[in-house]
């Protein structure tokens, strides 16, 4: 093990001297090129793509929430929640929009204080404390009521859940609190290769990153935003099951994995962390360079979004101009999932939260 984090620690350095020599020859890629595919320009693909009309109203009412609560940041906490209006762009009323911001609000500002890639420069006490936050809210998730002695995100996380149970389906509820427990599970804590331990495949990677996101929960929102949940008996019974669920899936990993690249600078460059699609690429490559984990990295993204084109067409085809009683929610939250994927790529061309130096040029600011 000591070897293993040893050549680690060696090919972390060097990648990070290869990204600084990458900044000083003016070397930059184009993340549309990267995220193109022959059959599908990323930007046009996106065009069309306009944010949830409540947005400005619903972030402002999170911004308010989040103040009451004491957990708004003043950096950055205008630059996550924006994501709010571009995740969501199909939620049919303003409060169903506010409600899901809070949820996203809360997340991020778990995310952005202790969360995986914040938690190795926390004191030792810190990190316990973290964890035991993590593990409180946890059981809220489950008990849906806060401890005798709530901190200020418990009481927020309490007034979110009156709010989002009063407007929900309750099986939906269920399965939807569920997935988030198992997202803060993976996300409050360390998963960097040293604390962890091992190093990750890439697939096991991919999959455990797909958790962390929380784009699981993120999508089953759509279905809040919507008051329309998907009847998964009949899509079975139709045949479609299987291939909707991959579609979620796919829809996770785009959104995890695009996110990894538009965020490997603040993530792994300035943060120092490790759990990123790149440096996984690298660290399973040997002999790899940064060049090749970027040209790696961006390959599985493409990937994945030629499976979702082609994919999304054929549950489209399979309920076109048939009386089936699923065909409207099926066609409806295909809409919500090519929302998230084009959302995945317009909120992150805009958002000033990845600008800086940078080898990407869409992300380039300085
Ligand atoms: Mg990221």
């Amino acid at each position: 093990m000591v070897s293993e984090q040893t050549t680690v620690e060696t090919a972390l350095v060097a990648m990070r001297s290869e990204y600084d020599a990458l900044v000083d020859q003016g070397e930059r890629w184009s993340l549309r090129t990267l995220f193109s595919t022959p059959d599908r320009d990323i930007d046009d693909y996106c065009r069309d793509f306009r944010p949830n009309r409540f947005g400005e109203y619903a972030l402002a009412e999170v911004e308010n929430f989040c103040r009451r609560h004491r957990i708004w940041l003043d950096s950055g906490g205008a630059h996550y929640n924006s994501m709010t209006p571009y995740l969501h762009p199909n939620a049919v009323t303003a409060d169903r929009m506010t409600i899901i911001g809070i949820f996203n609000a809360i997340l991020f500002w778990l995310n952005d204080t202790v969360g995986r890639e914040k938690f190795a420069h926390l004191s030792a006490a810190e990190q316990l404390r973290a964890a035991h936050t993590a593990g409180r809210l946890r059981d809220m998730l489950e008990t849906r009521s806060p401890a005798a002695d709530p901190t200020p995100e418990e009481v927020a996380t309490a007034e979110f859940l009156d709010l989002l149970a009063r407007d929900a389906e309750p099986a939906w509820l269920d399965q939807f609190l569920g997935s988030t427990a198992e997202h803060l599970r993976t996300a409050i804590r360390d998963q960097n290769t040293d604390a962890r331990g091992d190093l990750l495949s890439v697939t096991d990677y991919i999959d455990l990153r797909s958790e962390v996101s929380g784009m699981y929960p993120a999508i089953a929102m759509c279905e809040f935003g919507r008051d329309d949940y998907l009847p998964w008996d009949l899509v079975r019974a139709d045949g479609q099951d299987e291939k909707l669920r991959r579609l979620r899936k796919l829809t996770a990993e785009i959104g995890a994995l695009m996110n990894d690249v538009f965020s490997f600078e603040k993530e792994c460059i300035a943060d120092g962390a490790d759990f990123n699609l790149i440096p996984v690429w690298l660290l399973n490559t040997p002999g790899a360079t940064l060049s090749d984990a970027v040209h790696g990295s961006a390959r599985i993204v493409r990937d994945r979004l030629t499976e979702f084109y082609l994919l999304s067409d054929q549950v489209l085809a399979a309920y076109a101009d048939t009386d089936l009683p699923a065909a409207e929610s099926v066609a409806a939250h295909l809409r919500d999932l090519v929302g998230c994927v084009q959302a995945t790529w317009a909120w992150q061309i805009v958002t000033p939260r990845y600008k800086g130096v940078s080898i990407f040029e869409e992300n380039h600011a300085a």
